[in-house]
């Protein structure tokens, strides 16, 4: 059943994702690195939209969360007090005749999986990236990029208490890169060693911890829904006893069936209150709450909703990709949500001999410039220019003909429908704003 599912193939998404402009290979000029990735014109728009879209959602339409924006670079204790220096590990076996290296819960039947070689016993590897603060490279120098944004939010508990005066229970958002040295980075974006996290630490009572968790369950998986993807590729999976982390007493993932299968867009944990009190011990600091209907301080216990912008980013696109006959050639569609599309219009005059289509077309793609992303195109045939258009999922081309210098209007196509309708020049922004949702 899961594989009559899967719409899209893996090799026609990386393929446009180049082709198009969406995600390039790192320093590809050099061969390529492994793990990371540079996102091109159309991907930035795509990155930029989702970040703000969860931003809006989960910041500035709440009362109860507030945003911070943390180093990369931290004090070392904090990656002890964390638990980061002694556990974020993966096992990994190394091939004794190719000498590749692998996680061992990636590899199958216990040989290599790239030459069927015999492979080593698992040794526990740090996925922490070291780096050394200052001119000097000795252990007193020696910290970590964050291998997730969380720890800058409670460190900066007290401060934003402090400051914002908010009550429990109450949210801080951040949005930042993070950095795993992933044994084998894999499957396109979606594993990587650099990536980008979107993450809310959930202050909440001890008690109402486990209301909290599944009223943000509930809360980060229709998010996914409302901006398109399809509810049947998308579902909860609870972690098992042994796969939980050190710090959580409950985890649940949010996955989307990509084309390689079931994988992790989101994790949502209950966090219990053991990065605050670590925290505490480890920097002697007093980090509570003072809760004033009992009088007493309590230690907050913690919700986390962790999601990552290039899971999200990549499942988005995944969701979108269509491949359809239009009297019978292929059809490739990005059906993106509007407010995820890279671009929201485009404008094309049908001649681009023709001046005077050309100075129409572009005054209105200035007039349209200042309030959404558009586009201004006359390198090709309106045909392909409208398959181009397609493929990045722009929701709206306008076409400037022949007949606008008669009647002043012009034609809207849409992306999806394909429909057409003719709308004055005069009212062209306001119904595409309209269309948009106000996007
Ligand atoms: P996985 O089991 O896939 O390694 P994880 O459970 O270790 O992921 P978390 O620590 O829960 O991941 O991180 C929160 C989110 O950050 C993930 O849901 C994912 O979206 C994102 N993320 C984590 N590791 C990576 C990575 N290597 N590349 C891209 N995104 C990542």
């Amino acid at each position: 059943m899961d594989e009559e599912k899967k719409t899209a193939d893996m090799e026609a998404i990386v393929s446009l994702c180049k082709r198009r402009g969406f995600v390039f290979q790192s320093s590809e000029i050099y061969g390529g690195v492994g793990g990371s990735w540079d996102y091109g014109p159309f991907g930035v728009e795509l990155k930029r939209n989702i970040k703000s879209i969860w931003w809006r959602d989960m910041v500035q339409h709440r009362d109860d969360i507030v945003g911070l924006d943390a180093g990369i670079l931290m004090h070392p204790q904090v990656w002890e007090a964390s638990g980061h220096v002694e556990g974020f590990t993966d096992p990994l076996v190394d091939c004794r005749s190719c000498k590749k290296r692998f996680r061992a819960d990636h590899v199958k039947d216990g040989r290599c999986p790239e030459c069927g070689g015999e492979l080593t016993e698992p040794r526990m590897f740090n996925l922490m990236l070291k780096t050394f603060l200052g001119p000097v490279e000795d252990d007193a120098a020696t910290t970590y990029l964050r291998p997730e944004t969380a720890q800058g939010i409670f460190v900066n508990f007290a401060n934003v208490l402090d400051v914002s005066r908010k009550k429990l229970p109450f949210g801080i958002a951040q949005i930042g890169k993070a950095f795993r040295n992933e044994i084998t980075p894999r499957n396109f974006t979606f594993r990587t060693r650099e990536f980008e996290q979107m993450e809310i630490e959930y202050f909440v009572k001890p008690g109402t911890d486990e209301e909290w968790h599944e009223r943000w369950v509930t809360d980060r998986f229709e998010w996914y829904v409302r901006y398109g993807m399809r509810r049947e590729f998308l579902r909860l999976r609870q972690h098992e006893g042994d796969e939980l982390a050190h710090y959580a007493k409950a985890t649940y993932d949010i996955e989307y069936l990509f084309p390689f299968g079931w994988a992790e867009l989101e994790g949502i944990s209950n966090r219990t209150d053991f990065d605050l009190r670590q925290h505490a011990l480890f920097s002697g600091r007093e980090i509570s709450y003072f809760d004033e209907d009992t009088g007493t301080h309590v230690v907050p216990y913690i919700i986390e909703p962790s999601g990552g912008v290039d899971r999200a980013a990549l499942g988005f696109l995944v969701d979108a990709y269509h491949e359809e006959k239009v009297r019978k050639r292929k059809r490739v569609v990005l059906r993106f949500h509007p407010e995820l599309a890279p671009i929201k219009v485009a404008v094309f005059p049908l001649l681009r001999n023709r001046p005077e289509l050309v100075a129409l077309a572009k005054d209105l793609a200035a007039e349209l410039r200042p309030h959404m992303m558009t586009m201004y195109d006359d390198t090709a045939s309106i045909g392909r220019l409208y398959r181009r258009q397609d493929e990045v999922g722009t929701p709206f081309c306008i076409t400037v003909d022949v007949e606008s210098l008669e009647d002043n209007a012009v034609t809207i196509r849409e992306r999806d429908s394909m429909e057409q309708i003719r709308v004055p020049i005069p009212e062209v922004r306001q119904t595409l704003v309209k269309k948009l949702g106000g996007a």
